[in-house]
């Protein structure tokens, strides 16, 4: 009976709500006739509300790490030296992405768990004027933390470089204001606060950004953002666009239209605060100690000597129905990751709590029945008005 009942709190795919899923059902148009055409270009235009810009945003058929690959390869030439802010394995991705076309990487490391310092980015930018283009994650995935994108964007702004923010795992979770806080490319993806299926993402591009485009004599050809923006002007895209995918970014919009930004913000802060509450309720240790640098779309939680997290992951998913992320390349065995995004109610983070309490109860953990959820609800009892 429940083959298909599922509770999936990873940090991507997530759930897709009834409306999408009915939504991507529709007949599957031409991809360059007519009516598909006009819906298209609705659908993008829509999509300037989420990036806050008014700039183009262009929708490219594939996951993010495309799209991240699309950013790189249009402004990056063999022996750029770029800038890479890194906070975790998706901040490493951008910078083997820059290897991979040959850029020279400048890589600031910080501490895994904690968000980038702007101290320190300005330190780096100051003493390497050469720098062309900053890359920098939103939210580290991989950690949970926020990057003070706003701050990094105060400097960029001063500056020559490019500032090109991955806000796969942040967008529409979080706040980002593409055109007030300085940001020239930011990119995102389908599966994740958007609350669509795997195969789509968006990249926003500034008038600083084009122009170096314009310039650019790297090598790229799916990724060519100029065959983009020539074929926007068609209302259509270079190559097939995914169109059931497109459907459901469309609703999905209308949807985060609906609920507001700020008040969509407001819930994600919400969920996160349900979870950073009960976690230490429960005698467990959250990964990212500072709440202000704590990321509102996944949270992850340490595992110990008397927590095996693998083992706690195997028993929430085979006798609870919840799906939860383990820790990724050093962090593999030493956290466990709750994704919390896009279309997650707080009423998932009491279900996600409820079966988290008892897989710990299973695995004879020392905690007390209730805590958490005790926590986590007088959290959401002080926060009115949000997820209605
Ligand atoms: C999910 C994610 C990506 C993209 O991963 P794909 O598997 O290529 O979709 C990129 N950056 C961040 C921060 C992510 O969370």
């Amino acid at each position: 009976m429940f083959n298909e009942y599922q509770h999936l709190r990873i940090p991507g795919p997530t759930p897709v709500s009834p409306e999408v899923q009915r939504e991507m059902n529709r007949t599957i148009l031409g991809h360059r006739s007519e009516g598909f055409s006009r819906f298209f270009a609705e659908t993008l235009h829509k999509t300037k509300y989420i990036f806050q810009t008014k700039q183009d945003v262009f929708a490219v058929a594939a996951s993010g790490t495309g799209a991240l690959e699309m950013a790189v390869s249009n402004v990056v030439e063999a022996g750029d030296t770029v800038l890479v802010v890194v906070t975790g394995v998706f901040g490493e991705r951008f910078a083997k992405i820059v290897k991979a076309y040959q850029g020279n990487a400048i890589i600031l490391k910080f501490e895994l768990g904690r968000a980038a310092q702007p101290q320190k980015i300005q330190e780096v930018l100051e003493s390497h004027p050469e720098i062309k283009a900053i890359f920098v994650t939103h939210c580290e995935t991989s950690t949970g933390v926020v990057n003070p994108i706003k701050k990094i964007g105060d400097m960029a702004k001063k500056s020559n470089a490019l500032l090109i923010v991955d806000s796969v795992s942040a967008l529409v979770g979080m706040d980002l204001k593409m055109d007030n806080w300085g940001i020239d490319i930011a990119v995102t993806a389908a599966h994740k606060a958007l609350g669509l299926p795997p195969g789509l993402s968006l990249i926003a591009v500034s008038e600083k950004a084009w122009k170096r485009i314009r310039q650019h004599h790297g090598p790229r050809f799916y990724w060519d953002l100029l065959s983009y923006k020539k074929n926007i002007g068609k209302q259509t895209t270079p190559f097939t666009a995914p169109v059931s995918l497109i459907y459901g970014l469309s609703k999905s919009i209308d949807l985060i239209q609906q609920e507001g930004l700020e008040q969509g913000f407001q819930r994600h802060n919400l969920l996160r605060d349900m979870l950073r509450a009960a976690i230490p309720a429960l005698n467990l240790e959250l990964f990212v100690p500072n709440d202000e640098e704590a990321s509102s779309t996944v949270t992850s939680i340490k595992g110990s000597t008397h927590l095996d997290v693998e083992e706690l992951r195997r028993v929430l998913r085979e006798n609870y129905k919840i799906d939860v992320a383990g820790g990724q390349q050093n962090l593999k065995g030493k956290i466990f990751r709750i994704g919390h995004m896009g279309y997650m109610h707080p009423m998932d983070m009491l279900t996600t709590i409820a079966g988290l309490e008892m897989a710990l109860k299973h695995l004879s953990y020392p905690m007390e029945l209730g805590m958490g959820i005790r926590a986590a609800e007088e959290v959401w009892l002080n926060a009115e008005n949000i997820g209605q």
